[in-house]
């Protein structure tokens, strides 16, 4: 308390957030313990990905390959896919909390915790950071995109350029309530490019926070390259795996 006094009269915390984490205590997203977003047990309980992916779709790897039983055959229109975490335990509770509970200053934190990884700081060079859009009606229901502010809490940690470069013209349905062709119908048309995306050549990071199927950032990824010529690769905090 004395702490926040002095926080506060030094003007380093202002009275609404004092008042907010005072009524309202952080807790660990993944265990409930008070104190951080996330306690440093659970920290050390996410699971990262790699040290040996499949280089193109990112899929975890006993050696380094470049293509997969998940990817072979398939066109993603990006150039590879990498994810920091296996989707499971602190990682998804992370995901879920900031997509479903409100917590949006974790997306803070999700980039604080991702934005050394060797995977991103490869693919990273001169390029623009986007994200996989959101419908309007469906980001007005939430308040914001999750992977709008995991995408620019990441530029803004890296010194890079984050920029709206799609759009997405209907809502669909959730794409892990579905089988791959429906999943493909229900993608059809569903993005277009953004009216302040500026043409050219170009490298383009595509962050999401989960990647399940790929079929979403393939076709992110294809505007992208139809419409911008754009070399996309795609970032995402963390990827579903199989075992
Ligand atoms: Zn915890
Ligand atoms: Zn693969």
């Amino acid at each position: 308390m004395e702490a926040r006094a002095a926080d506060l009269a030094s003007g380093r915390e202002n009275i609404p957030s004092m008042l907010l984490s005072l009524l309202f205590p952080l807790r660990c997203i993944h265990c409930g313990r008070p104190g951080e977003q996330l306690c440093p047990a659970c920290e050390d309980g996410l699971a990262s990905i790699g040290p040996h992916v499949c280089r193109r779709c990112g899929k975890p790897s006993s050696r380094d390959v470049s293509t997969c039983d998940e990817c072979r055959g398939r066109n993603l229109h990006f150039t590879s896919s990498r994810a920091a975490y296996a989707y499971r335990g602190p990682a998804r509770s992370l995901v879920h909390g900031l997509k479903y509970s409100g917590r949006r200053r974790l997306a803070r934190l999700m980039a604080e915790l991702t934005c050394g990884s060797d995977g991103l700081t490869a693919m990273c060079e001169a390029a623009t950071l986007t994200f996989v859009p959101m419908h309007r009606t469906r980001k007005f229901d939430r308040g914001y995109n999750q992977a709008e502010l995991y995408a620019r809490a990441l530029a803004k940690r890296l010194g890079l350029c984050c920029q709206a470069l799609l759009l997405k013209r209907h809502p669909t349905e959730p794409q892990n309530r579905l089988d791959s062709l429906e999943r493909k119908r229900n993608l059809a048309g569903s993005f277009t490019l953004h009216r302040k995306a500026a043409a050219g050549g170009r490298r383009v990071v595509l962050v999401d926070d989960v990647y399940t199927t790929g079929s979403t950032v393939a076709e992110c990824a294809r505007i992208l390259r139809q419409e911008l010529d754009a070399d996309v690769n795609v970032w995402t905090f963390t990827r579903t795996v199989r075992r």
